[in-house]
């Protein structure tokens, strides 16, 4: 599926959306460049799972999770990671194998360690129709 945003507001409903219908052990991979609005959407998802408090990228912890949704929100920002292996020294699997969802802003920087069976979202920018369009291309596995 491909969607079309205009605006932050609308990045973040396509999030909520998704968030509405997010299921335990789904892993999401969410890429795109630099302020492309992953953080944006995952804020959308995160509202959509229920959860009220505020949700930033994890850059320095790499993970962040919220348990007050209806499902837990494993949030993840691989952007600083050295080397896919760095997951283990988090735990990684709790989360990838855990109740809840899994929602991974870069997940390209660790592409091995994603198990197959995930939805891809991959957000881009085309400046010549606008510096709020984004294209927001969704992939089931
Ligand atoms: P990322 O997590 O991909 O680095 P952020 O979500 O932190 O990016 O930031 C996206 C930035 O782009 C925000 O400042 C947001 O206001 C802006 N923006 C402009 N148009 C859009 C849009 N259509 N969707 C999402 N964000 C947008
Ligand atoms: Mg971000």
């Amino acid at each position: 599926m491909v969607y079309e945003t205009m605006s932050p507001k609308e990045t973040f409903a396509l999030g909520e959306k998704m968030g509405q219908k997010a299921l335990p052990g789904q892993i999401i991979c969410l890429n795109g460049d630099l302020g492309v609005g992953k953080t944006v959407f995952t804020q959308g998802f995160a509202k959509g799972l229920g959860i009220e408090e505020p949700v930033n990228s994890p850059t320095f912890t790499m993970i962040q999770v919220y348990e007050e949704g209806r499902i837990p929100l494993y949030h993840f920002d691989v952007y600083r990671i050295g080397e896919p292996e760095e997951l283990y020294e988090i735990g990684y699997e709790d989360y990838f194998f855990g109740e809840g969802v899994c929602l991974i802003e870069w997940s390209n920087l660790i592409e091995e360690m994603i198990p197959s069976d995930r939805i891809l979202v991959t957000i881009e920018k085309e400046l010549e129709k606008g510096l709020d369009y984004r294209r927001v291309i969704v992939e089931e596995a």
